[in-house]
């Protein structure tokens, strides 16, 4: 095979060799089934025995609470941005939101069409991206919830601690920082992330719902995006995605057989500090975020002389770095680095990054 490229794409993004070749070698016969994992019904026995096994997998990694459920969720994060306030947003309460970026914006603008929704703070458009401490929120005390994002992935800004708001229920996308920390998860009420960046593939999305939440649904929502419903049903009102699941589940083996998310919170910490480390040291470089709130997983950067763009990206790609071009609404580049990039591949990131700027100086 020739060598995979170093793809450092935000979403959906790389997959770790072994698991490519784990689900390549049970196409044909998984589990002595005679099929592959896509042809296998999901009310069959070894189906079920799978969710049992990838919730059981996810709860031990991310130590959560036998008084919360997993859902197995067809579509995308996005649609968690209608399910919550159709879940959660009682008629006559108001919900909160932390306006930091596209990603809970949007969630914002989605959540308005069911209901009262309030934004708490909204992080300010300064020279140095930074989110404001909790005290100047302004939350109503009765809030059904407050949500926030916990990595903003076009704006690489993220939370490095969890917001204190009393008895609030906590909401929180975690789309793109999933297992890449130890969370404690009893601080909050609903975490969710679809599937496509550090769980495997698209279509997907894992929501973590404490149960005390269930039963606050308005009457009118749909069956499938019912979450009391679809948690006594196991997720399976409908059919789930299936495949998506199965590869969930391999990706969380291995998870484990790298460390768990001990090995990734410190893998995390090394690959990022050296591509911030040398943005903050080049000449040629720039970085928009306040060092206390620098995304781990999404490192956004300028090049000072923008007419070097094309260039960059151009011998980025002849060395096999791609997908290093940024979000359209920001420009720039981002180096997205989820669970599955290597070190090494950051190593010659950065390798690289070192020697366009000695030729540009
Ligand atoms: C990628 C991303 C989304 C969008 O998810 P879809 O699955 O495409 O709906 C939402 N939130 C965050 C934080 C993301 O990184």
């Amino acid at each position: 095979m020739n060598q995979r490229p170093y793809n450092f794409a935000a979403g959906p993004s790389a997959l770790p060799e072994a698991v490519l070749q784990k689900v390549q070698s049970e196409l044909f016969n998984w589990r002595h089934t005679g099929m592959s994992a896509m042809e296998i019904g999901h009310r069959t026995v070894p189906f079920e025995s799978l969710l049992n096994e990838v919730t059981f997998r996810l709860r031990k990694l991310m130590q959560i609470p036998a008084n919360y459920q997993l859902l197995f969720l067809a579509g995308g994060a996005q649609v968690q941005f209608a399910m919550l306030p159709m879940n959660l947003l009682g008629k006559d309460q108001t919900a909160a939101y932390v306006d930091s970026g596209t990603w809970s914006h949007k969630a914002y603008e989605e959540a308005q069409k069911y209901g009262s929704v309030h934004v708490a703070i909204k992080v300010p458009s300064t020279r140095l991206l930074r989110i404001p401490p909790v005290d100047e929120w302004v939350i109503p005390d009765d809030a059904a919830y407050l949500y926030y994002a916990d990595n903003e992935t076009i704006e690489g800004l993220e939370f490095h601690t969890v917001p204190d708001v009393g008895d609030i229920p906590l909401v929180c996308d975690m789309t793109s920082n999933i297992l890449s920390r130890h969370v404690d998860v009893s601080r909050f009420g609903v975490i969710f992330a679809s599937t496509q960046k550090s769980l495997g593939i698209s279509g997907l999305t894992l929501v973590i719902i404490r149960d005390d939440l269930f039963g606050r649904a308005s009457e009118m929502v749909p069956a499938v995006f019912d979450y009391a419903l679809q948690a006594k049903n196991q997720s399976l009102v409908n059919t789930p995605p299936t495949f998506a699941i199965y590869m969930m589940n391999v990706m969380c083996e291995w998870v484990e057989s790298q460390g768990g998310v001990t090995a990734f919170e410190s893998l995390s910490l090394r690959k990022s500090s050296k591509l911030y480390t040398l943005i903050d040291q080049s000449p040629c470089y720039t970085n928009h975020v306040d060092p206390a709130f620098r995304s781990r997983m999404n490192v956004i950067f300028k090049l000072v002389d923008e007419r070097l763009d094309k260039d960059f990206l151009a011998q980025a790609e002849s060395r096999g770095l791609i997908n290093l071009k940024g979000h359209r609404s920001v420009g720039g580049m981002r180096a997205s680095m989820y669970n599955a990039v290597s070190e090494h591949a950051v190593d010659v990131l950065a390798a690289f990054m070192q020697d366009f700027a000695t030729q540009h100086a």
